[in-house]
């Protein structure tokens, strides 16, 4: 079975896999894992997240505040595990 969230398989990803994640919004995650809203869009999100409860992924995709301010502001948003 190939590895295909490992090594070399990764290189032709976009970024290589990572970035980001939306849900616990750890940098330099892998991001391999996909997950979907009640709505139906869908996410990328990482290991950790992807057993995440469907309201955080709900929650983290409506919030319309950029990553990198979220990730400042972690305490203050009360779905992100600290
Ligand atoms: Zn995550």
């Amino acid at each position: 079975m190939p590895k295909v969230n490992r090594g070399k398989a990764l290189w032709n990803v976009p970024a290589r896999g990572r970035g980001t994640c939306p849900i616990c919004l750890a940098t330099r995650i892998k991001l391999l894992y996909t997950r979907t809203t009640s709505h139906g869009e869908q996410m990328k999100v990482c290991k950790r997240c992807s057993a995440a409860a469907s309201h955080k992924v709900d929650e983290a995709y409506l919030s319309n505040l950029p990553l990198p301010f979220r990730r400042k502001h972690k305490k203050l948003l009360p779905h992100v595990r600290t």
